[in-house]
């Protein structure tokens, strides 16, 4: 009799559609089968991560220690500490040469949630609001998107463009239901870093569409080799209709910190609504590691960017010297995004999933494959993204 009662409550508890439709993050996935393989003993290489492989600067671990020895332990304003929302905004000043207020500043645990906060903050569901986001990309854009009731729509960036934002798409994509642009420079998976003249002609199509936000994703902002940076937000009337993400992960080597930060005036106290609604805030000693990270000495940071400069060097050539490979040179981030078409065909695979797959059997090589960051866009062969957060030796 009890277990009829079981089986019959087992029917009854559904799991949501929006739950099962939800995308993932298949670095995360790939990551845990890849410690699995190598906990059992086999001796993997990975390139899979995005994550830089540097310890955290000793003078950010020094001010979290001290913040935790000082009781720095309880719950902040959820938007985050004075000290913290100041060296943010004065960071996201100096950076982007605009004025940013630090009442315009949220901080939270790490920048991915603040995707889901923005567009939460700019679409309704049921309005068939669009979220125009770059394919190949992060993915949590298109999740986030459907996750909260909007359409998410890809804007293809194509090889034989660089991988740059193409303004033809973008201009035949946007209309009069799109709440938000994603922009991402540097770019995860490509490398692609959009150029000012660009930013600019965007910023001008932007203009006849004055319902639509940006949300710009500078988490690999600090991480460029041959151009400056450059954010649509330093462009004239266009701060106040973006939303500016960075955070510590990248710059200062933290992703397992979990400390990200926006700024947008009209926004932020929305968006801290969200924060409380979530995570409550972000953790109190690492919001004081996050006020070291940004007023105290860079040349830990600096170091890194110069030591990705020569591993993107030494990656791109050794990956065009193979046979089968193609790619072109990213000009930020950490990642390689070679084109593999000739080299599925070589080794006789379908698709570049498979692919990854036989380097990760055979070579013992992990990396991620294009259907982890979107659809394939039409003709335009299969990649693999290598992440060299990895040793020169090891590259
Ligand atoms: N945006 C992009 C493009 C990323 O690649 C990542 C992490 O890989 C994030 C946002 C989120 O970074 P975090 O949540 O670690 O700050």
């Amino acid at each position: 009799m009890i277990i009829k009662e079981d089986d019959k409550m087992k029917d009854n508890l559904e799991v949501s559609q929006r739950t099962l439709n939800m995308g993932t993050e298949n670095s995360f996935v790939v990551l845990a089968e890849v410690n699995k393989r190598i906990s059992k003993g086999e001796d993997i290489l990975s390139f899979c991560i995005g994550q830089p492989d540097f310890p955290t600067p000793k003078n950010i671990v020094d001010a979290a220690i001290k913040a935790l020895r000082d009781g720095k332990t309880g719950y902040t304003a959820s938007a985050g500490i004075p000290e913290a929302r100041k060296a943010v905004a004065d960071y996201f000043s100096r950076t982007r040469n605009i004025k940013v207020d630090p009442e315009s500043v949220v901080l939270d645990c790490g920048g991915k949630p603040f995707i889901m906060y923005t567009i939460g903050c700019v679409t309704t569901p049921g309005q068939g609001h669009e979220v125009l986001y770059p394919n190949p990309g992060y993915p949590i854009y298109r999740s986030q998107a459907t996750l909260q009731g909007a359409k998410g729509v890809a804007l293809p960036l194509l090889e034989k463009k660089g991988f740059v934002f193409d303004i033809d798409e973008f201009k035949k994509k946007i209309n009069e239901k799109t709440r938000l642009l994603v922009l991402n420079s540097p770019h995860n998976p490509t490398g692609s870093v959009i150029s000012k003249n660009d930013l600019f002609e965007i910023a001008e199509t932007l203009e006849k569409y004055p319902k639509c936000w940006v949300f710009s994703d500078e988490i690999y902002s600090q991480i460029i080799y041959d151009d400056e940076f450059n954010s649509i937000a330093s462009i004239k009337n266009m701060q106040e209709r973006t939303v500016i993400l960075d955070g510590l992960s990248k710059t200062y080597s933290m992703p397992g910190w979990r400390l990200g930060f926006i700024t947008n005036m009209k926004l932020a106290k929305h968006i801290s609504t969200w924060v409380l609604n979530n995570t409550s805030c972000a953790a109190h000693m690492t919001q004081w590691a996050c006020v070291e990270a940004l007023n105290g000495k860079q040349d830990e940071a600096k170091k890194m960017v110069k030591e990705f400069k020569e591993r993107r060097d030494i990656i791109v050539d050794g990956l065009n010297s193979i046979k089968g490979f193609s790619c072109l040179k990213p000009g930020g981030a950490f990642y390689a995004w070679p084109n593999v078409t000739e080299a599925c065909k070589i080794t006789g695979v379908k698709d570049s999933e498979e692919f990854r797959i036989k380097l990760l059997d055979e070579a013992k090589v992990a990396v991620l494959a294009d259907p982890h960051f979107g659809a394939l866009n039409k003709n335009e062969g299969f990649h693999v993204r290598f992440s060299y957060a990895r040793s020169k030796k090891e590259i």
